[in-house]
């Protein structure tokens, strides 16, 4: 949030400002406009192939928490913002409804709706990134494709109701194996990398 947000507010009101400030760029980026300069913007989905997060810490190949990021460039002024994928789905009518009924702001989210869409689990698959949204029948999900639109998604599986048997932990050489594999994907503008 720029330096002007914190005048003149207490500090749930900075919180908050810089939530809304946060949401609405994304939003424009997401639209493929940019927020600065409104030019046009390069939307990109990476997906680290080394992901392993320790308690408390990030990954040490991709230095993030979560294993999809997306990412998104201005080609006029460059401003740039990586931020987690399913914050691009808050106002997907399947993400808003599950905001509500969980007793969240959809209209306005803030740290608390952000915090709770971290929890959500994700699944990487060659057309974007599946985020399985709570329901009564644990029967929703949204993707995030790699122009970082947003569509209701079926369910992958292993990430719902426990893993599939048999299925390889993306950290062990088997798992990335079976990643790479399932993956990209002929989508340019998905990535997948490992130091
Ligand atoms: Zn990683
Ligand atoms: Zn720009």
């Amino acid at each position: 949030m720029p330096p002007a947000g914190i005048a003149d507010r207490s500090l749930s009101g900075v919180v908050r400002a810089a939530c809304v400030n946060y949401v609405a760029e994304i939003d424009l980026l997401c639209a493929g406009v940019c927020p600065v300069c409104a030019g046009r913007v390069d939307p990109e989905l990476r997906v680290c192939a080394e992901h392993s997060v320790p308690d408390g810490g990030l990954c040490s190949s991709c230095g993030t928490e979560p294993r999809v990021s997306a990412a998104a460039t201005c080609r006029n002024c460059r401003f740039h913002r990586v931020f987690v994928p399913v914050f691009a789905a808050h106002d997907h009518p399947v993400v808003a409804g599950a905001l509500t009924d969980r007793g969240y702001d959809a209209a306005a989210p803030g740290f608390r709706e952000l915090c709770e869409l971290l929890g959500w689990p994700a699944e990487p698959t060659a057309e974007g990134v599946v985020y399985a949204v709570p329901s009564p029948d644990d029967d929703r999900a949204v993707r995030v494709d790699a122009t970082l639109s947003v569509s209701e998604a079926a369910r992958t599986g292993e990430r719902v109701k426990g893993r599939t048997a048999g299925a390889s932990p993306p950290g062990t050489a088997m798992g990335r194996r079976a990643l790479a594999a399932s993956v990209p994907s002929s989508d340019p503008n998905i990535s997948v990398f490992c130091n």
